[in-house]
């Protein structure tokens, strides 16, 4: 009899099994835990509503230290997060705009160190990496576009084809192709592990990252192949730098550390976009439970890729890529579940619209009336190469800022994508004065169906 029945755990016990649990196992969801902390406490009636809720209340004590959220002052929001980059020398791209840190909430972002005015370039940059769209990596994978900087080959294949390069393997297995010397020199900086021939473990990653659409996959990989490289060039001049000779892993380590990050759990724990903020088309439908079992193919998938490849030939010719073994820290942060999720958020959170990361440009904060815009005017010869320009003039200490979301959609739209995303409720002006238009409206609309009624009723 008495075996048969169970009860509700009052919430003191409750709470310390749910964070106990959530500590020994950081990266299951809500379902998981819940058939977990049921099977450990038979006896037990729990909802998942209600496990959801303690770990809502505990999130501060659940959380590894690290990955700890800002400090909210009002609100329970969990907002992204993100650090200077140490060392970065800004006027590489611009003298007009220095980088400023605003808090925990807000993180960095870049102000206008000079005058600025309406139209001007402010600066050029090309990517850290890019994982391009997929139309334009097919036509990469065809041979059609330029493996390193995405620009489309088809004009040169027809005028004067032997002035596109090859993979240095010459292999038939990689599709790779380079608009000239230069492509092909810089791609040595992320392209060998992601080389079918040089690195065939690589393969089954970047598939799984193609079949699902799944372009921060696709980026961390890029990432990935581009740290783990560079830790290889210490000693050597770095390909594509003229920094000399310094560990070139030190200064990406710093760049992709200090990346605005929000990991995928709490994105989820928020009901977030779980694929690719800004491009992705299938908000809102993210609302529904993310599905961890992807997560965890993939990250199988990229452990494999980087890692220990499961087959001894191919365990081989990724040993004979990486001869220095990577840094403890380094690696930790890049492969375990945890930091694997980490690093997806944060390219989600990073990448520009067509899939390129670019170190000055991931400093750019939102706004729904933004002051610069991001083309991409080089098409025919470095199509990832981005141009910011002022749309108005900006005043010395006013921060630049670029838009997330299609600034022609009315304020309930872009705030409820932003949120999305995982970056709170927009309070940009434009957001907060809509706002207020709004409810004024609504005042308008009360007053008027008033009117309506009461002459109705033959009061007026
Ligand atoms: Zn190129
Ligand atoms: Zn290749
Ligand atoms: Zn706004």
């Amino acid at each position: 009899m008495s075996g048969t029945t169970s009860i509700s755990p009052p919430e003191e016990g409750l709470k310390a099994a749910v964070i106990s649990l959530k500590r020994e196992h950081p990266a299951l969801g809500i379902a998981k835990l819940h058939a977990l902390l049921l099977s450990e406490n038979p006896g037990w009636t729990v909802s998942e509503k209600r496990l959801r809720r303690i770990l809502k209340d505990s999130k501060g004590v659940t959380q590894p230290q690290q990955h700890q959220a800002p400090e909210a002052s009002s609100e329970t929001h969990l907002y992204p997060s993100s650090t200077l980059v140490e060392g970065l020398d800004v006027t590489k791209w611009s003298a007009a705009v220095e980088v400023k840190y605003y808090d925990r909430n807000k993180g960095k972002g870049l102000v206008a160190k000079e005058p600025i005015s309406e139209g001007q370039v402010i600066w050029k940059e090309d990517p850290f990496i890019v994982a391009p769209e997929w139309e334009i990596y097919d036509l990469q994978l065809a041979s059609r576009a330029c493996a390193h900087c995405t620009t489309p080959l088809m004009d040169r294949l027809s005028s004067s084809p032997s002035l596109v390069l090859r993979c240095t393997t010459a292999s038939s297995a990689c599709p790779a192709r380079f608009c000239n010397r230069l492509c092909l020199r810089r791609s040595e900086q992320t392209h060998p592990l992601l080389c079918p021939a040089q690195n065939p473990a690589s393969v089954p990653l970047l598939g799984f990252a193609r079949r699902n659409a799944w372009m921060a996959l696709h980026a961390l990989a890029q990432c990935t192949a581009r740290m783990l490289l560079a830790h290889q060039q210490q000693g050597r001049r770095r390909v594509g730098r003229d920094d000399g000779d310094r560990d070139g892993m030190e200064e990406d380590w710093r760049l992709y550390s200090a990346l605005a990050d929000l990991g995928m759990e709490e994105r989820a724990q928020g009901s977030w976009c779980v694929y690719v903020p800004r491009t992705c088309v299938c908000f809102p439908m993210h609302g529904a439970e993310p599905d961890r079992a992807t997560w965890q193919t993939a990250h199988s998938a990229f452990v494999e890729a980087f890692v220990l490849p499961p087959e001894a030939a191919w365990q081989k010719k990724l040993a004979k890529l990486l001869k220095r073994p990577t840094p403890k820290e380094v690696a930790d942060a890049l492969f375990t579940y945890d930091g694997f999720l980490h690093g997806l958020g944060r390219m989600s959170l990073n990448l520009e619209a067509h899939g390129g990361l670019y170190t000055l440009h991931s400093h750019l904060n939102h706004s729904c009336s933004p002051n610069i815009s991001v083309r991409h005017l080089d098409q025919r010869t470095a199509l990832s190469r981005i141009t910011i320009i002022a749309k108005r003039d900006i005043d010395v200490g006013q921060e630049l800022v670029i838009t997330y979301v299609d600034p022609s959609l009315g304020v309930r739209e872009r705030r409820s994508q932003l949120y999305g995303w995982g970056f709170g409720q927009c309070k940009c002006e434009r957001c907060v004065e809509e706002e207020k238009g709004a409810s004024n409206n609504q005042e308008g609309q009360d007053q008027d169906l008033e009117r309506e009624l009461k002459a109705g009723l033959g009061i007026v």
